[in-house]
């Protein structure tokens, strides 16, 4: 049995990623578009075959709650606009899938997910790099032992930031972005961090630099330098950049090997090394297509009524996080954090 989706946001990634892996799903499909352009949502339903009669604009989008087609809600808005619509979607009667950040404050995420339960329906954060198989290998490997103990974490994504690319434009303005590079892609290194280690950081220190002058960061910030302690005594040395070539790799140190995933994050060819005083091998497994593999973990979480591996729980828990990174670099002190990810003082 497969599930039904609606795509709220047409935007790229919605288009070039998200809709295309329904082909390779098993328990999911694609039955319902939400959009503010109706010449784009109908050229996308006439070609990936969806009714017409499930064409949807954010006006409308409340009388999903009369379509019963549609079991899931996949929300690809810009990320000051998850929570809205997440709540909407629970006031619908319909489970959803968030993207990444969840929202822009704890606040936010402690209201969708009050409203989920509320509802009696699931709320899923799309931390998809939890559902491709090399980041499941290196969570696997490093929990297992086979790195030894681990001291040390380190991961960093970066990218230009684009002025030119709509999708980049919303990122520029803080009432739709709700933060720079550290809530669009420092989010990976920091999630890296959390799901190597499996465990939640106690304290944060963090320096952010942005060029006062660039106009891309008027209002967000560029470069951001963080690290975690760990309770066991592991630290994460993480950054985020909008200014630097791209980049998305973690390494992760042990006591036995270290392990680089490089790139880490991407959307395919991962690459993974694994390093020993005696040789360095190159791990290959079968890139799996990591989309359609977390649509298919809600789907099946759906069914079966479990709650999924990255709840809205997960999601609150980063969004606290940073924003105690933003404190730490405010403050130039280090901030504590409780196991929640709630500042402690
Ligand atoms: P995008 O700009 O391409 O898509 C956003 C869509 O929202 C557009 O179609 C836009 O028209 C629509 N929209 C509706 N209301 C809007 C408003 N008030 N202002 C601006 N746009 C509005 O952006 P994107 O890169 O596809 O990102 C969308 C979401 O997906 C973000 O939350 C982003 O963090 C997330 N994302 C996740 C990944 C991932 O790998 N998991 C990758 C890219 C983006």
């Amino acid at each position: 049995k497969r599930l039904g989706y609606a795509i709220v946001g047409l935007g790229q990634f919605a288009l070039n990623q998200i809709i295309p892996s329904f082909s390779e799903s098993k328990s999911s499909k694609l039955v319902a578009l939400v959009s503010g352009n109706r010449d784009k949502a109908l050229q996308v339903a006439d070609r990936y075959g969806v009714d017409q009669k499930n064409i949807y604009d954010y006006q409308s989008f409340d009388r999903i709650a009369d379509n019963d087609e549609i079991d899931i809600v996949y929300i690809i808005l810009p990320n000051a606009l998850h929570a809205e619509y997440t709540v909407r979607a629970f006031k619908a009667g319909k489970h959803v899938l968030c993207e990444k950040p969840m929202a822009v404050t704890a606040e936010e995420c402690e209201t969708m997910i009050r409203a989920g339960r509320e509802a009696g329906r699931k709320l899923m954060i799309a931390y998809r790099a939890q559902y491709e198989p090399y980041n499941l290998e290196a969570i696997r490997m490093s929990r297992e032992g086979e790195l030894g103990k681990i001291r040390l974490v380190t991961s960093d994504h970066g990218r230009i930031l684009d002025p030119k690319v709509p999708a980049d434009q919303w990122r520029m303005v803080k009432a739709l972005a709700g933060g720079g590079s550290l809530y669009d892609i420092g989010i990976y290194s920091l999630q890296a961090a959390r799901y190597i280690t499996g465990e939640e950081p106690v304290e944060v220190s963090a320096h952010i630099s942005s060029d006062a002058s660039d106009p891309r960061f008027k209002e967000v910030e560029d470069l951001v330098a963080f690290q975690l302690r760990f309770p066991s005594g592991t630290l994460a040395n993480l950054t985020s950049s909008y200014s630097t070539s791209s980049v998305k790799r973690f390494q992760v140190f042990g006591s036995k090997a270290s392990l680089v995933l490089d790139p880490a994050t991407e959307y395919e060819r991962h690459q993974m090394k694994v390093k020993t005083e005696k040789e360095e091998r190159r791990v290959q497994i079968p890139e799996g297509n990591q989309f359609a593999a977390e649509m298919d973990h809600l789907s099946n979480a759906v069914m079966e009524n479990r709650e999924p591996k990255t709840p809205g729980e997960e999601g609150l828990r980063d969004v606290r996080i940073m924003q105690a990174v933003y404190r730490a670099a405010q403050e130039g002190r280090p901030v504590s954090l409780d196991t929640t990810g709630a500042t402690s003082r």
